[in-house]
């Protein structure tokens, strides 16, 4: 317990919850941290701090001034906490195609939000762009560019990966993680690796993302699409550049659909779709190396913000999913099998 002055002094030190069915199920500790608990209810608050803080740090930024960022929602939410909390305003650009709760909750810290088109990012009306312009055309305003600013992996070599560390004893063997900006897996990785070589770094990719082909084949390529929202990405930035990654895996939205069912009936725990997807990357981890591993995930975000995506019968059924589950015991028999879906670093 903690008692603090400001939201932002409550921002992580987060618990962990050992995922019982899929312990069980495995033979594997299957730990899931959980950065819902976050004051902004994602792991994009640690980004959105330690962003803040360094700039005000180095002077870039000045109490009064505007933070601005293009966000699929929860670096915005993040960064409008932490921009109110120490004297700043906030404007937060969002493709208009991600889920309502977040930009509601955008709005709902009193952030200013401008949404527009989802584009391909060499369009120059991505948010991406739309951001940085706006940031340009003020000199009150400044960027915050969560995927080449590198503070954004920083938060998590200082904070989160200490804490991995200390929750498991130092015992962690397996860390897994999705990738958006990859300020995430880069500062884990780069922390846990410092502490044990040995540990091995997953990295777990949805359709429509094209990092899992680019550990493989050095190119980004892409098939298909997904729900989740927030992770993934086309090109290679600074933040991603610092990750230290031993194997990955590309798994689809159907896989995502079942293992969140599985794990709301089974452990009472009702996963947002980042975190589905960090779970079956464990559970392809945890059939391929256990029994006996101790594997660390994250819930990254509030399972309340995929209600309108995850867990919206009429929108999985719009992007063709089948709501008739199969048994998790035939998605861990096809995990075993790794075939040419696992890619591993070249040793
Ligand atoms: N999960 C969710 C729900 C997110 O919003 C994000 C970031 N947008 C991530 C995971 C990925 O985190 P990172 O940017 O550190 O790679």
């Amino acid at each position: 317990m903690r008692n603090a002055h400001r939201p932002i002094d409550l921002i992580g030190q987060t618990d962990m919850i050992r995922v019982r069915s899929l312990s069980e199920l495995t033979g594997c500790d299957i730990w899931l941290k959980l950065e819902s608990q976050n004051p902004g209810g994602s792991i994009k608050d640690r980004a959105a701090l330690q962003m803040i803080q360094d700039a005000l740090a180095s002077g870039e930024l000045e109490p009064g001034m505007t933070v601005v960022e293009g966000t699929a929602g929860n670096t915005g939410i993040g960064l409008a906490i932490v921009a109110r909390s120490l004297g700043l305003n906030m404007l937060a650009v969002m493709p208009n195609d991600q889920s309502p709760e977040k930009e509601r909750m955008i709005s709902l810290h009193g952030a200013q939000l401008k949404t527009v088109d989802p584009v391909p990012f060499r369009d120059d009306n991505h948010f991406y762009h739309t951001a940085r312009k706006l940031a340009e055309s003020r000199d009150d305003y400044w960027w915050a560019n969560q995927f080449e600013n590198t503070s954004n992996a920083r938060a998590h070599y200082l904070t989160t990966g200490p804490e991995i560390w200390q929750q498991t004893n130092g015992a962690v063997d397996i860390f897994v993680s999705v990738a958006g900006t990859g300020g995430t897996i880069a500062g884990n990785s780069m922390y846990l690796k410092e502490r044990n070589p040995d540990v091995q770094v997953w990295l777990t990719d949805p359709d429509g993302s094209g990092i899992y082909s680019f550990l493989k084949q050095g190119e980004y390529v892409a098939n298909g699409g997904s729900f989740t929202e927030g992770i993934g990405i086309m090109r290679l930035v600074e933040n991603f550049k610092q990750a230290r990654v031993d194997a990955a895996v590309n798994l689809p939205d159907q896989d995502l659909l079942a293992l969140s069912r599985y794990v709301r009936d089974q452990d009472a725990i009702v996963l947002g779709s980042s975190s589905a997807l960090n779970l079956a990357g464990a559970l392809q981890a945890a059939a391929l190396h256990g029994p006996g591993k101790t594997i660390v995930t994250f819930a990254c975000d509030l399972g309340e913000r995929s209600a309108s995506k995850l867990y919206n019968k009429d929108y999985l059924k719009s992007r063709g999913l089948n709501l008739d589950l199969k048994p998790i015991s035939e998605m861990l028999a096809r995990y075993r099998d790794s075939g040419e879906r696992v890619w591993y670093k070249p040793s």
